[in-house]
């Protein structure tokens, strides 16, 4: 769907010249929702801003649906853009017109008829949960609203990419929910292809389902989310994962647990993509005659199942509990170790 071969820009200016992209190569597939994250200054905004050509490249190639960006001149260009939509932290909207007028504006340009677009506008105005809001200004509106007037304008003419620059970023937690969710629902309907610039790994989680990690622009690391999160191998990747799992604790001191319950067993619960068995512990606890008690741990979950490690206590007989345990480590993908305690 999208290739991008050793995709370069370099800004010069009298004193010096900064790579701020170097060198990319991606390939990005139809329907994926694909993520790029990097701390500020990492090149991410210049790179989304290379594949519709808002920014020239120094060196490289941008393909999209097997037409070369990179060759086409202007007018082939303008042409070109309307299959490329494009959202962003600040929404760039027009504050004079109205939120029906916004999502005009770009099928106006498009010279589209008029009836066809007051058509367009109110099917848009549906698909990002704005009714009632046609006739409010941009001033008017919450954060979340301003960027459901920005996904709109994006969708307008029908694009089949969908390029975002940290279009999560100025808002709360909950509404950059209801966005991600937004932007999820609408690649599942429209098949649309999505490219999720963010400096939060947090984003990168609930809806890629593969990511590239920028440094110095450069991609360092890329992969499935969910082996992203499984094998970090860059200093940078590391400190991403954090972001969602914190720093890996020490392993806790269950001595006085071991004491004060010789019998029970400790067991610590790898979960590496967990999908079918999410309801693992309320599953060991009807198929077997043990009681859980949930010591530490942290659960997160990526497009491609559960990731995170859990500290659990088994309370029952032996021969029940090594049921359970066997039942994990057969019937499921958790990685199960019982912890030994010297005493
Ligand atoms: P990010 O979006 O990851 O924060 P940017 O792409 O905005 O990173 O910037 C990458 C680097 O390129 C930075 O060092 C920035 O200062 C530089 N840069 C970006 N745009 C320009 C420009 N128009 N002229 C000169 N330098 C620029
Ligand atoms: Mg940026």
């Amino acid at each position: 769907m999208i290739k991008i071969e050793k995709l370069s820009k370099v800004f010069t200016d009298k004193e010096k010249s900064i790579s701020a992209v170097d060198e990319i190569t991606l390939d990005i597939e139809q329907g994926e929702i694909f993520g790029v994250i990097g701390y500020s200054g990492a090149g991410k905004s210049t790179f989304i801003r290379l594949l519709n050509r808002l920014e020239e490249p120094t060196t490289g190639k941008v393909m999209i649906n097997n037409q070369e960006i990179t060759r086409l001149n202007m007018k082939e260009l303008r042409k070109s853009r309307r299959d490329i939509g494009m959202i962003f932290q600040h929404f760039n909207l027009l504050w004079s017109r109205t939120v029906a007028e916004n999502i005009a504006f770009p099928l106006e340009i498009a010279n589209v008829p008029k009836a066809e677009i007051k058509q367009r506008v109110q099917e848009l105005i549906n698909l990002v949960g704005l009714s009632g809001r046609e006739n409010a200004y941009p001033s008017q509106l919450s954060g979340g609203q301003k960027q459901r007037v920005g996904i709109a304008r994006a969708l307008a003419n029908r694009p089949k990419v969908l390029l975002c620059d940290e279009a999560t970023s100025a808002l709360d937690p909950e509404t950059t929910n209801a966005i991600l969710d937004l932007l999820m629902d609408i690649n599942q309907r429209l098949g649309l292809t999505i490219i999720m610039i963010t400096h939060e790994m947090h984003v990168i989680r609930k809806v890629c389902n593969r990511v590239a990690v920028m440094e110095d622009g450069k991609v360092v690391e890329q992969g499935d989310v969910l082996h992203l999160f499984l094998q970090p191998k860059q200093p940078v990747t590391k400190k991403f994962v954090q972001q969602v799992m914190g720093i890996e604790d020490e392993e806790t001191d269950f001595e006085r647990l071991f004491q004060a319950n010789p019998t029970a067993k400790i067991a610590r619960l790898h979960f590496v993509g967990e999908t079918t068995n999410q309801t693992l512990i309320s599953k060991l606890a009807k198929l077997f005659a043990v009681d859980i008690n949930i010591l530490q741990g942290k659960i997160t979950q990526t497009q491609l199942g559960a990731y995170g490690t859990l500290y659990v206590q088994f309370i029952g007989e032996t021969g029940e509990m090594e049921k359970a345990i066997a039942f994990i480590k057969n019937e499921t993908s958790v990685e199960v170790e019982v912890l030994q305690h010297e005493l």
